[in-house]
């Protein structure tokens, strides 16, 4: 494949292999494997730039670090150690590892990058372009130029939590979903290591935490939880979390700060992704640690196994090897995740999370807590026959 001009600009009516819709992790990794098989594959996105509307802090753990070549550029100092602090911030527990565990990406440049490695490896990416429904294998699309048909062998949806593609394919679709809301700035460095703070509080994150990474470039300041168990909402807990969150001792908050939120599914992996006109991947796909809520190891690990089952379709011209892409043969790997979910969602006054942190303070406790936050599990490798 050549380079392909980016952004692209659609014309009234096109054709694709294969049609990605929505250009985050997932969408821009699963297309340029594709391309790289010799398939043509057009990305579709409907933002305008891969740099404005960043809904993730971007916290990159070790096992992605080693197994995905980010670029080093785009990505923070590393962070070892991780404090965890009950409602009133008092006698926290300090975690610190041996290895460096977490890397915080520089998003927009690290969207640009993978847009620049899709588009060199022949990926058309249009950006300003919605998808807005198909009919057959025609797949319509609203651009900054109008409307465009494009036809498509396969569609990829990658567009999120609230997937237009699921619905459209009849495919699992995510109900099980935190907002999360995060403020982030320039730091002018730091003395202290560079750390992930999380606080369980079910006042300010109802079933998750509230956190601050502060990794001496940058802060990350955010809350995330349940939509319905934030009266006064969202946006309200960010600034009262941000007024007294632990961590940034000495660092004026400057006044203008970049602001960030979005959906997470925790639900665990969908179970019906595939079917034989497309698939799912990452947040549409569900595809997001139901504990951790972290969907970027996921996003970048299945979409490789979704582009070996795509490129097996095109390559074979059998639409069944689409049914080996089966959310519900590895949604059992998600099982004990789950039920820690359901156990977090469980913690309701400030009362509870103290009494969270009297197992937390003992060796057990802390073992455990260092088992999910320092652990090698990740989203489980291709088990396909
Ligand atoms: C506040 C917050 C913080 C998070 N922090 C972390 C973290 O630190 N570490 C971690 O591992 N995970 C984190 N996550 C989760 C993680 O960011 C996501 O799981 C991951 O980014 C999902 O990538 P994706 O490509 O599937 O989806 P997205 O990055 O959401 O990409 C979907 C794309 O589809 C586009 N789109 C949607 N509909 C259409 C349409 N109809 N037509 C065209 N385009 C469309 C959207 O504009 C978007 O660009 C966080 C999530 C949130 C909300």
């Amino acid at each position: 494949m050549t380079t392909a001009d980016y952004p692209y600009r659609l014309p009234a009516t096109d054709s694709a292999d294969v049609l990605v819709v929505g250009a985050g992790l997932a969408g821009l990794h699963t297309a340029t494997l594709l391309a790289r098989q010799g398939h043509d594959v057009l990305v579709v996105e409907r933002r305008a730039g891969l740099a404005g509307a960043i809904r993730t802090t971007g916290i990159f753990v070790r096992k992605t670090l080693d197994d995905f070549p980010l670029p080093p550029e785009c990505l923070g100092p590393p962070i070892r150690r991780v404090v965890l602090y009950p409602p009133n911030l008092r006698r926290p527990v300090d975690l610190v590892s041996s290895r460096d565990e977490y890397r915080v990406g520089d998003m927009a440049p690290l969207y640009e990058a993978s847009a620049a490695s899709a588009a060199a490896a022949g990926v058309r990416i249009a950006l300003s372009t919605r998808y807005a429904g198909r009919h057959g294998d025609t797949f319509h699309l609203a651009g900054r130029d109008g409307p465009t048909t494009v036809r498509a062998r396969f569609v990829v949806g990658a567009d999120g939590a609230r997937s237009r593609v699921a619905r459209d394919l009849g495919l699992d679709r995510n109900h099980h979903l935190l907002v999360g809301a995060e403020e982030v700035f320039e730091l002018p460095g730091s003395d202290e290591p560079p750390t992930f703070h999380c606080v369980l509080d079910p006042t300010l994150a109802p079933g998750y935490l509230a956190w601050v990474v502060n990794d001496g470039q940058h802060a990350h300041v955010g809350v995330a939880g349940y939509a319905d168990r934030y009266p006064e909402g969202l946006r309200r807990a960010v600034e009262q979390f941000s007024a007294s969150a632990p961590g940034l001792a000495g660092v004026d908050r400057p006044e203008a700060v970049e602001r960030r939120g979005g959906l997470i599914p925790v639900g665990g992996l969908l179970r019906r992704i595939s079917c034989p006109d497309g698939l799912l991947v990452g947040d549409a796909a569900g595809a997001v640690s139901p504990l951790t809520a972290g969907g970027l190891d996921p996003c970048l690990r299945q979409s490789e196994l979704a582009a070996e089952v795509l490129d097996d379709a095109l390559r074979a011209g059998k639409p069944d090897a689409m049914s080996a892409y089966d959310g519900a043969a590895l949604r059992p790997h998600f099982r004990g995740r789950l039920m820690l979910r359901r156990g977090l969602a469980q913690v309701r006054t400030p009362a509870a999370a103290a009494a969270a942190f009297a197992v937390l303070r003992t060796p057990f406790g802390r073992a455990a807590a260092g088992r999910v936050l320092f652990g090698d599990r990740s989203f489980p490798d291709a088990v396909r026959g």
